[in-house]
């Protein structure tokens, strides 16, 4: 009982990253739009990710699995890198109903490698914390505004899929996490592939990435959440 005793006279308050210098090497970081002249080629891509439009190298982040081929050193030329995070994209046309103070979150699994629920299994540790933000995993559906899928849907849970859609409260919003998640990725082409979330449920939220880190699913949530500070880690902190 000395370590509850000492815990409670000298309580030590978890501390938040908050500079650019303690953020730095939180994202693996993926390719950025590069003019032509400069681009490694398309043809390096193995996911047809890269695409030249207008003297510009672009990239399709919904195919995009960062593996770094476009930007090796036996390339003549490369592609940029941005080490952002800010990679949330609003794929509905508005957010009405913003989730100004808390959100439930319910995690469906829909045919995931592994890493993509790793990364959001990262949220809850100190160095994220995102209860202090106000943000709850909650295993019911039927308490949850707000639906993570991860994976590509498989054919064996495109049901659940859906079940866990349709027994949700409205309002609610769906976030689709991974590249998986929102083409199907590596997997597109397997038999046991329905198709990325889009194609089972309507998704309001996109999170590209292979898997997208931590900082990068925050984002998302504060999005849904009607405010996304430069730092997703900005927030609400207990004095
Ligand atoms: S990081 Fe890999 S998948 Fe992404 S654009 Fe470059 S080569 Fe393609
Ligand atoms: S997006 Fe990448 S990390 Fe996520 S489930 Fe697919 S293969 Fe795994």
């Amino acid at each position: 009982m000395l370590w509850f005793r000492k815990g409670l006279d000298q309580p030590v308050r978890t501390l938040t990253p908050k500079t650019s210098s303690t953020l730095h090497g939180l994202s693996p970081g993926r390719p950025a739009p590069t003019p032509s002249r400069d681009a490694a080629p398309e043809d390096v891509c193995p996911t047809h990710a890269l695409k030249e439009h207008d003297g510009v190298m672009d990239v399709d982040y919904t195919q995009c699995i960062q593996c770094r081929l476009c930007r090796q050193q036996s390339l003549k030329n490369k592609m940029n890198w941005e080490e952002g995070f800010h990679w949330a994209q609003m794929t509905s046309t508005s957010l009405p109903d913003a989730f100004h103070h808390s959100v439930h979150v319910r995690v469906v699994d829909a045919g995931d490698c592994g890493a993509c629920l790793n990364e959001l299994h990262q949220l809850a540790s100190p160095v994220y914390s995102l209860h202090r933000l106000g943000i709850a995993f909650t295993p019911a559906p039927r308490e949850a505004d707000v639906l993570v899928v991860t994976g590509p849907v498989t054919v064996s849970m495109k049901e659940t899929l859906e079940e866990a859609f349709q027994s949700m409260p409205t309002p609610k919003r769906v976030m689709a996490v991974g590249t998986c998640a929102l083409s199907g990725g590596i997997f597109s082409s397997s038999f046991a592939v329905a198709g990325p979330v889009d194609r089972v449920i309507p998704v309001d939220i996109a999170i590209p990435g292979c898997p997208p880190p931590p900082l990068a699913l925050l984002d998302g949530f504060r999005l849904i959440m009607g405010a996304r500070p430069e730092n997703p880690l900005d927030g609400r902190v207990r004095k």
